[in-house]
């Protein structure tokens, strides 16, 4: 028998995500984000559910390219555009739209030999200060750009750094320089990511609606938790995390439990030993303390982590499920059998983190099924 561990990815969930995407900006076309492995999901396991999207954008070429072998044959886009001048050469064999940040990277096309020409998104670096041409040298860039024969459209994009922040003035200083160093160009525009289009998709439509970029809605985390949940939003939790319990201890009063006891039982009680470590990717600074302890279902019963998260198990407190036995299953995130669901943004939150990090971690050892759709 295999470990008794499993990722559930929920198809339905996805595609009802996706539909919420749709419907945050009014006429905008919808690029799913699938960069690292589709979040952790696998992109082989989310592909049939996201295809309604109008692209997919990702960072890796080796990823466009098993999205080619799944028989996708629209758009795609690489986020962070090329690496070197011979990914160059699979923008042209894969027929993949690239981002351009970098004044490197125009020298690389100007230099490319190619049959066709090539769409690029030219992005702007609005406050984020990781990529993207200054609001002062964008225009520069734009007319290099159209004045090369190697490309054919030009499609203005920003990416914003405050986006989920709870200030509702948070993305207008961004938005300012994205339209100051846009004026007068042609071209369609890319600016939300899931945060900005569920929360500024309105006001949004109009000037940037063109194309919208959400990830992590689309796998059911809340971009700006704790302020909204996946639930606020109308989103559908797309991954569950489950093993067994494969041993249970009762804890003399005053025992404790795991790696540097750090849990001391307060009186006798039941605790199970759950198939899933950090190697699994279960955060490790998920607490386990006497004062508190991260939320897990078992047996859709909420309780909680007690003790330290080591390598391959951790250990739950089985006080709200007496019934509980070996075989039983813990539910780490997602739902569990009798619909009961554990937000992976609470689970995040008890451990200082956010759900993009742990659905990304999803360790290969780790196996998936696809539920649902399909
Ligand atoms: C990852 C990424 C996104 C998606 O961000 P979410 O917060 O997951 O919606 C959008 N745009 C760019 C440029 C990205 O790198």
């Amino acid at each position: 028998m295999p470990r008794p561990i499993e990722a559930l990815v929920h198809a339905d969930a996805l595609a009802a995500n996706l539909a919420v995407a749709r419907g945050a900006v009014a006429g905008a076309r919808v690029w799913a984000v699938v960069k690292a492995n589709a979040y952790g999901h696998g992109i082989g396991n989310v592909y049939a559910a996201l295809k309604g999207a109008d692209g997919f954008a990702l960072l890796d070429p080796a990823e466009a390219e098993l999205l080619r072998d799944l028989g996708w044959r629209g758009p795609i886009l690489l986020l962070e555009g090329c690496f070197g001048p011979r990914d160059l050469d699979t923008c042209s064999r894969l027929n993949l739209w690239h981002t351009v940040h970098h004044e490197a990277q125009i020298d690389w096309l100007a230099a490319h030999k190619t049959g066709q020409p090539q769409h690029v998104f030219l992005k702007c670096n609005s406050g984020m200060n990781r990529l993207g041409f200054a609001p002062a040298a964008y225009r520069g860039a734009w007319l290099r750009l159209d004045a090369l024969p190697q490309v054919r459209g030009i499609t203005l994009m920003t990416h914003l750094a405050n986006a989920d922040a709870l200030d509702p003035a948070s993305i207008d200083a961004s938005l300012a320089a994205f339209e100051a160093a846009t004026a007068e160009l042609p071209g369609e525009r890319s600016i939300c990511n899931s945060a900005a289009a569920l929360r500024f998709g309105a006001r949004l439509a109009a000037s940037a609606g063109d194309w919208v970029r959400p990830g992590i809605l689309l796998y059911g985390s809340s971009p700006d938790y704790p302020a909204h949940s996946a639930d606020d939003w109308g989103l559908a939790p797309t991954m569950s995390l489950r093993a067994e319990v494969i041993a249970v201890q009762t804890l003399a009063a005053g025992a404790s439990v795991g790696y540097g006891s750090s849990f001391t039982a307060p009186q006798e009680m039941r605790i199970g030993v759950v198939a899933c470590g950090y190697a699994d990717g279960y955060p490790r600074v998920a607490p386990g303390g006497n004062e508190r302890g991260a939320p897990v279902l078992l047996d859709g019963v909420r309780t909680r982590i007690v003790g330290r998260v080591s390598m391959d198990m951790i250990t739950v407190d089985l006080t709200p499920v007496p019934e509980a036995q070996v075989g039983s299953v813990a539910t780490l995130w997602g739902v569990a059998d009798n619909g009961a669901v554990l937000s992976i943004d609470e689970v995040a939150h008890a451990a200082g983190t956010v759900g993009y990090e742990l659905m990304c971690a999803r360790a290969p050892r780790v196996p998936v099924r696809v539920v649902g759709l399909r």
